[in-house]
């Protein structure tokens, strides 16, 4: 049977990520659309329950393959193919981050499929499904369509909202896959955290946003020591964590996380309007920019213009100095 198939990736505690719930999510709402299925792949030690909870999200069916390992793109590959080719799919769906271009782009080779990536939407045109991509940084949009199946659509981290529905539960089906002999040849040896990732910012109270005005990612260092002297935590543009200034999971914005701490201080942020969108509900907002004309300044609550660089470590001492006194 036509349908959606998602790849749902999971931590060690059996936690689905964001980004694997959103793809769900979206799936299940255009194959409503289409009139079709929407199902998910999980590997490794997924609980019966777990794997049903995915229901959830919209998935009808959740494919388990017990004995392939998780975190890894080539055995992830390996069940995709496998599933995709005795199911029917017409579509794979990744949420993006960097394991989903990874197995995307594999299954793509593998299958000989359309691929976009970078997706930001996806629409029903025709009975079919057509997904946007910006190019030219961001400058633009344009439509891709699929000749033939399956077709790949990997999203851009973030691109599709998680929503959890009225708790149906989803069929599990367990899947025997044996694994190609490349696919055996990687194993993973440790799973830590990022950086940052442990800080929970949408709970913040004070979040010091860094965007690219910080110059390079050493200098992230300037709003790690502010965010710790006043108590609160670091956030980021996408500008930034695209580069690797920063982990992922502080950005803020439209395809970031969406806060409103009681202040958030903006330090070489240009307030582009993807950015806003995620930190606007702020109580307070100070920003720090050398532009005078840079848009933050339109909605901040206080503006300092000039050099991050010589205010930040001042801003740190000051604080701290109060602190101590
Ligand atoms: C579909 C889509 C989704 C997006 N989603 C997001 C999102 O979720 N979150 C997000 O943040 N962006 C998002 N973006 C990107 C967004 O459009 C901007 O490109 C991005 O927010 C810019 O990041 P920035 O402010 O760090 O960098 P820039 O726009 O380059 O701004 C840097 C600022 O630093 C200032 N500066 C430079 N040097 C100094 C200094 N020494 N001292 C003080 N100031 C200095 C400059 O004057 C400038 O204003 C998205 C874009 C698209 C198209």
């Amino acid at each position: 049977m036509a349908g959606i198939l998602v790849y749902a990736l999971h931590d060690d505690e059996g936690n689905f990520n964001k980004n694997s719930l959103g793809a769900i999510s979206e799936a299940a709402k255009l194959a409503g659309e289409l009139g079709t299925e929407a199902a998910a792949v999980v590997v490794g030690d997924v609980s019966d329950d777990g794997a049903a909870g995915l229901g959830a999200y919209g998935a009808k069916r959740v494919f388990r393959a017990k004995d392939a390992p998780e975190g890894l793109a080539q055995p992830i590959v390996d069940v995709m193919a496998k599933v995709i080719s005795d199911e029917g799919f017409s579509y794979a769906l990744f949420g993006g981050g960097l394991l989903g271009f990874e197995i995307g782009a594999g299954l793509t080779a593998r299958l000989n499929a359309g691929v976009t990536m970078e997706v930001t939407e996806v629409k029903v045109q025709d009975g079919k499904l057509v997904a946007e991509r910006p190019v030219l940084q961001d400058s633009a949009i344009v439509d891709v369509g699929y000749v033939g199946e399956p077709g790949i659509i990997i999203g851009r981290l973030n691109a599709f909202d998680a929503n959890a529905g009225d708790g149906g539960s989803a069929e599990v089906v367990d899947v025997e896959v044996e694994l190609s002999d490349w696919s055996t040849k990687a194993r993973m040896v440790t799973r830590g955290e990022q950086r940052g990732a442990d800080v929970n910012i949408e709970d913040a109270e004070i979040l010091v946003g860094g965007g690219r005005g910080l110059g390079e990612k050493d200098n992230f260092k300037l709003a790690e020591d502010l965010a710790d002297a006043m108590g609160g935590a670091v956030a980021a543009t996408r500008a930034v964590v695209d580069a690797g200034w920063y982990p992922y999971a502080a950005q803020i914005g439209q395809t970031g996380k969406t806060v409103a701490p009681k202040l958030y201080l903006a330090a070489g942020i240009s307030g582009a309007i993807q950015h806003k969108v995620g930190m606007q509900n702020s109580e307070n907002i100070l920003a720090i920019n050398k532009d005078p004309n840079a848009p933050i300044f339109e909605f901040s609550d206080l503006g300092i213009v000039g050099d991050l660089h010589k205010i930040l470590p001042k801003l740190t001492e000051a604080v701290k100095a109060r602190k101590g006194g």
